[in-house]
């Protein structure tokens, strides 16, 4: 036989109630949730958040673009103590922009361009 308290019992059993309840009004709200999930709207949220992203940007970085600036950055970094002053310039071509990153500590500049996807 078990050697349980009723008191003990009493107790466990409240707290199986709470625990039982909690679960319930979870799975209630989850469900409501669900319901009212419209993937629609959410695409179209995120399609609008998109858009104004492009909007403010003036060029993307394609391919190793970010790599090399980044890299320009690190190199600049050490050697200049350039913290977080570069200069980009962007180029129309006719094809596209070619993009250039210049250190003015030192002057150094480097055509970071990902000409490959042209
Ligand atoms: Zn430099």
């Amino acid at each position: 036989m078990f050697n349980i308290s009723e008191r003990h019992f009493d107790a466990t059993l409240d707290e199986l109630k709470k625990e039982y309840h909690s679960v319930v009004a979870s799975n209630k709200r989850l469900i409501d949730e669900l319901n009212q999930y419209n993937k629609d709207a959410v695409i179209q949220r995120l399609s609008q958040q998109l858009y104004n992203q492009q909007k403010r940007c003036l060029h993307d970085l394609i391919g190793d673009e970010k790599d090399k600036y980044y890299t320009f950055r690190r190199k600049h970094y050490e050697k200049c103590k350039n913290n977080n002053h570069y200069i980009v310039e962007l180029t129309g071509t006719g094809l596209s922009e070619s993009i250039t990153v210049k250190c003015p500590k030192c002057g150094e500049s480097e055509d970071i361009t990902e000409y490959s996807m042209w």
